[in-house]
């Protein structure tokens, strides 16, 4: 993947395209004739983003393993800021002194921060929701915070990111009975507390997340009531938490069937490779997972035909690169043995595949988009699965059948 940087042309693009009161803009460029997905660039305060796009995750202000300057190198657009960590340490204070998160992380383009609202589902036994905010004890000191929804967007507002998220009440996707609509009316009144809240709607956007778990009626509701709200874009929350792909998948779709054509979807916490292709194929167009990263740390690379496990000792004499057709810079000058041996005494190994991760995720990304613009998606995705599965029989049930749901079919 060509290297690109942020140049006056684009910046000045950019604010160009930003209207007053209006800091997003969408440019639909391309939609597939025959399934949902569409190629759109998307103009944020910072720069422009292409989509559909794959967000890598970064804690702390840093990616694990990644600077910021390598990110840029790789191409990547937008990352995301974790708003849980930055609002508890260093602090909003802090931040908001080094310019926002940007001057912070010294990273010129989009930043997209998350509302806390999902480390509540990771620190539920800490937590406590009530209507006015969710109450935990801080990991670092284990004194007592409420995060509102208004401290939520507070902090959020002193980390300056380009595309901020509404506080939601999120419960896990594998939980039924009244507590799945409790949380999804409660999302929607927070969500007019977030907005209320937000000190630079001319600066930066807020955007909604649609609850509503696994129940077609809920997530209808929420569809129904977040979409009369004049917010810049929507996420699709509260999926990817363990539940069956099946359910998955039609959750996706009903969502981006009855979200505005005109506004970015967002589709939280999916970054499989298969998964993005297919949800792409459903109308979504933004993506975040830490899996890329994350695998990374376990010594997994991605590639085209699936993954590698470079610790296995089958590569310990193997000289070829991780992938050979990928340009990354881990591909370009590291070979699997190389990265065999050094995964046994050195943490570099990590940073390297961490880095042939996100260019695979941000490459795969412009694929699809070019595939988009061509007028060429389905059969893009038939030549995706044929790569990425031994044979036709292996293709997993449920991406068959959601992308025969939108008019593409593999067998
Ligand atoms: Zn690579």
């Amino acid at each position: 993947m060509a290297a690109s940087t942020v140049g006056e042309a684009e910046m000045n693009s950019a604010s160009r395209g930003a209207i007053a009161g209006a800091p997003l803009v969408l440019r639909i460029l391309a939609e597939c004739p025959v399934s949902k997905a569409r190629a759109c660039d998307m103009t944020l305060p910072h720069c422009t983003v292409n989509t559909p796009v794959f967000m890598p995750v970064g804690t702390q202000g840093t990616m694990k393993g990644v600077t910021a300057e390598q990110l840029e190198n790789l191409g990547c657009q937008i990352c995301l800021g974790n708003t849980y960590h930055l609002g508890m340490r260093p602090g909003p204070e802090l931040i908001e002194k080094a310019k926002g998160l940007h001057g912070f992380m010294n990273w010129r383009r989009s930043l997209l921060t998350d509302s806390g609202g999902f480390q509540m589902v990771s620190l539920v036994e800490l937590s406590q929701v009530t209507e006015e905010g969710v109450k935990f004890r801080s990991p670092y000191d284990n004194k007592e915070i409420l995060l509102s929804p208004e401290q939520s967007i507070a902090i959020q507002n002193s980390l300056g990111s380009d595309i901020m998220m509404q506080l939601d009440d999120v419960v896990s996707s594998t939980v039924t009975g009244p507590r799945v609509e409790e949380a999804m009316r409660r999302s929607i009144r927070w969500l007019d507390r977030c907005i209320a809240a937000n000190r630079n709607p001319e600066s930066q956007n807020l955007f909604a997340i649609i609850q509503g778990g696994l129940n077609s009626e809920l997530r209808h509701i929420c569809l129904e009531e977040m979409t009369k709200r004049d917010v810049p874009g929507f996420a699709i929350g509260g999926l990817s938490g363990g539940e069956e792909k099946d359910d998955f998948w039609k959750m996706v779709t009903l969502s981006t069937d009855h979200l505005p054509r005109e506004k970015p979807r967002y589709l939280m916490g999916v970054g499989y490779a298969v998964d993005l292709v297919v949800c792409v194929a459903l109308g979504c167009d933004m993506f975040d997972c830490v899996f890329p990263t994350r695998t990374a740390r376990f010594g997994s690379a991605l590639v085209p035909w699936g993954s590698l496990q470079l610790k296995h000792k089958q590569y310990a004499k193997d000289f070829q690169p991780i992938d050979p057709e990928c340009t990354c810079p881990t591909c370009r000058r590291h070979s699997r043995a190389y990265l065999h041996a050094l995964l046994k005494c050195d943490t570099a190994a990590l940073h390297h595949i961490t880095i042939h991760n996100i260019s695979y995720q941000l490459s795969l990304m412009q694929s699809v988009r070019q595939s988009i613009i061509d007028g060429c998606f389905p059969q893009f995705v038939r030549a995706f699965m044929d790569r990425m599965f031994p044979s036709r029989e292996q293709y997993p049930r449920w991406a068959v059948d959601a992308l025969a749901s939108v008019g593409i079919t593999l067998n």
